[in-house]
């Protein structure tokens, strides 16, 4: 199975990809958990993108695309991934089209949100956070919020109308309670268990 998650900051991916991948045993691919992997141990690659990603802003497509491909090249993917957080822009999108070429993604699902509502759940998040003196991320922040729902509006959205006109898309409402959003990814993603399954066995 080969999905892609869609939707604002704090819409509630990194939840959704950890239970799916824990059903369909499919590894979660986080670009943002990779990259603050990089921050975290000093890396090269790491000291460069630091300073962007506590903005709030994108890095860019080449560092991306070398994150991803490496990733993509590790054995475990071989039964499918779930990405969360890439692509994040049309030329990503059609980066991983030319990457995974025949291999095809089976669906694109987008979560659907409120921003404002997300806005102060990500802010409430960090705030707790801080007052139990957790670990907080450092793009938490109301300010670095409005940028990264900046950029999602402008890169990332006209990814909905791009997979939908490849008939990948499929919308599910992520203001609904955490568990009714899984049963309606978990829907999508067996029917193309279904359908791979039929096409295999033609
Ligand atoms: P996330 O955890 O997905 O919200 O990502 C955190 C940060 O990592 C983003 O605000 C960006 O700075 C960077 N990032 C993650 N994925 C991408 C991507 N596909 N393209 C560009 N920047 C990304």
């Amino acid at each position: 199975m080969r999905l892609v998650l869609l939707g604002a900051p704090g819409a509630g991916k990194g939840t959704q990809a950890d239970a799916i991948s824990k059903h369909y045993h499919v590894p979660h691919l986080s670009t943002g958990d990779i990259l603050r992997a990089e921050v975290r141990s000093g890396t090269r690659l790491g000291l460069e993108i630091r300073s962007t990603m506590e903005s709030g802003k994108l890095v860019s497509d080449e560092v991306i695309a070398d994150v991803v491909a490496l990733r993509l090249l590790q054995g475990d993917t071989a039964r499918g991934f779930i990405l969360d957080g890439f692509p994040r822009s049309v030329p990503q999108a059609q980066w991983l089209d030319d990457l995974l070429s025949e291999d095809k993604l089976d669906a694109v699902v987008e979560l659907v949100v409120d921003e404002a509502v997300v806005l102060e759940r990500v802010v409430n998040r960090a705030r707790l956070a801080r007052e139990n003196a957790t670990d907080v991320r450092k793009d938490d922040d109301v300010e670095t919020m409005r940028v990264r729902l900046e950029a999602y509006k402008v890169a990332t959205l006209p990814l909905s109308a791009y997979y939908e006109r490849q008939g990948l898309l499929r919308r599910i409402d992520g203001m609904m309670p955490v568990d009714d959003v899984t049963a309606g990814i978990f829907k999508v993603a067996d029917a193309t268990v279904r359908m791979s399954w039929m096409v295999a066995s033609r």
